[in-house]
């Protein structure tokens, strides 16, 4: 398919080019050839956008959250109607299969009308006073205008859970949003314009990430920072959140551990969890990675993992057979090529994959690892790709040794049919999320964060509305 989208910023309720008519190309992963163009904003139209956060909070927070959420319920009926055209822009540009996006697009309208509803019900409380003429309460308000920091994997979903939240909170956002992938969240942009969301409460913008980041942090109209990437990026910005005192949720990599205990059932763990390993080829923070499988299982358990992985079809998302799209970034193969290079030069066994697919696009083959050392980079660095190391364990206390190792503390799964293994390790994972004989993480409704290296805050659940509100008390006598 050919086509040549132009992408624009969204400024003060207008889409327009850069000052100076900057652009950065746009390349289709699957042929890596140019697809379009996305707008460069200068120092210029990050004041435009800063300017029109400003008024646009003004507006926005003293619209009364019955309102904000009808005008997001609206924003998500859009996004629905047109889920089938968005889907197409955003496999074009970040690869995945054509039905994954729509999963996505889906999901996003999910996360806008859950939001909807949460901003209408987050408001204080009274609290029982000492003295009968005293009455003292607790006021919810917005902190303030937003700046959003979102990566390419999800180009909408990354988008949308915190654009939602800012706006059933009150605030108004400057989303500065992935330049591998613009046009699907431009799309998301436009269904809040076209819903009646007035001019200024959002706003979106592209650039040099860097750049952006370290002028809107410290700009004294932001109040509240949001980013989701790499940890090594994240504990800079935190940093620069943190030396202007501003409110920040860090949503960062992960390397989750999916625990398969003796007991488990093991046609459903394969049957889940190799599925979901390579989803988005692997391009998800909460990919499952290190995969520690009981003695007695792991030679199954690794045989049907490698069958599965082996008989993937992997191609053009464009296509309706394809399972899994090439990687989004020409960088990721070397990185890939690296992380898998090492792990067998330590001692790994490569049971399938392993190399890049063909030269053109960045197709990479569903690859899979075992018994690889602790020392192999692969066991220590997000490989955020289609890799699963499949290692083994003797005793549930090894498993949860291994798995709690790492910084990281996202996501963690685990399969066993015993009740006091699954407490254990409920009570015991490092992780801010654990989902076990099922796969039941990221809905709406539920909390989506980490905890140590992979960040704080959380992006789902009724929590997550929290972090985009003030809580101001006030008692009053007489
Ligand atoms: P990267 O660290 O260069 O960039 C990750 C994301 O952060 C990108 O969207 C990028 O535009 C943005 N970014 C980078 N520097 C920034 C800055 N100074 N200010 C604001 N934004 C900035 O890595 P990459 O090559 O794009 O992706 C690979 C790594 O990124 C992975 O290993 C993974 O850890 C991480 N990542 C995580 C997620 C996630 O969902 N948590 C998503 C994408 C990437």
């Amino acid at each position: 398919m050919t086509r040549n989208t132009e992408t624009l910023l969204f400024i003060d309720g207008q889409w327009r080019a850069g000052t100076g008519g900057r652009v950065i190309p746009v390349i289709n992963p699957a042929t890596g050839r140019q697809i379009g163009t996305v707008a460069h904003a200068a120092r210029e139209d990050l004041d435009a956008a800063l300017a029109a956060a400003e008024r646009g909070f003004r507006i926005w927070k003293d619209t009364a959250a019955f309102e904000r959420g009808k005008l997001m319920r609206r924003a998500a009926s859009l996004l629905r109607e047109r889920a089938d055209d968005i889907a197409v822009l955003m496999t074009l540009e970040n690869g995945k299969p054509l039905a994954q996006s729509k999963v996505e697009i889906a999901g996003a309208a999910d996360v806008i009308d859950w939001f909807a509803g949460e901003g209408q019900r987050s408001y204080g409380q009274v609290i029982p006073s000492r003295a009968p003429d005293v009455l003292q309460f607790t006021v919810k308000g917005p902190v303030g205008p937003v700046a959003a920091f979102t990566p390419w994997n999800f180009p909408l979903n990354q988008v949308v859970r915190k654009l939602s939240a800012a706006l059933a909170a009150g605030c108004s956002i400057i989303v500065k949003a992935p330049e591998e992938t613009p046009a699907s969240p431009s799309e998301l942009i436009r269904v809040f314009q076209d819903a009646g969301v007035p001019a200024g409460v959002v706003n979106l913008v592209y650039g040099i990430p860097a750049e952006i980041s370290e002028y809107l942090i410290p700009h004294p109209v932001i109040r509240k920072i949001s980013f989701t990437g790499s940890t090594p990026v994240g504990k800079q910005l935190a940093a620069l959140a943190g030396l202007h005192m501003k409110r920040a949720t860090m949503e960062l990599g992960g390397h989750a551990p999916v625990i398969v205990a003796g007991d488990a059932d093991l046609d459903l763990a394969v049957s889940q969890i190799a599925m979901h390993k390579f989803r988005n080829a692997g391009q998800v923070c909460v990919s499952p990675t290190r995969f520690l499988v009981h003695d007695d299982l792991h030679a199954a358990f690794t045989e049907k993992f490698t069958d599965y992985a082996a008989k993937l079809k992997v191609g053009d998302g464009m296509d309706p057979a394809t399972e899994m799209g090439p990687l989004s970034n020409e960088r990721r193969v070397p990185a890939l090529e690296a992380l898998i290079n090492d792990a067998v030069e330590k001692g790994a066994r490569l049971t399938t994959g392993g190399r890049r697919i063909g030269n053109e696009g960045w197709f990479f083959e569903p690859t899979v690892l075992a018994d690889a050392p602790l020392s192999a980079r692969i066991m220590n660095e997000e490989p955020f790709g289609p890799v699963a190391v499949i290692n083994r364990f003797s005793t549930i206390d090894e498993a949860i040794a291994e798995a709690n190792r790492l910084p990281f503390g996202l996501a963690s799964y685990a399969y066993t049919s015993d009740t006091a293994t699954a407490t254990r390790l409920g009570n015991e994972i490092e992780a801010g999320m654990l989902t076990i004989n099922h796969l039941g993480l990221a809905l709406p409704e539920t909390p989506f964060g980490g905890m140590k290296d992979s960040g704080y805050g959380t992006e789902g659940g009724s929590e997550a509305i929290e972090a985009y509100l003030e809580t101001r008390f006030v008692t009053r006598k007489g």
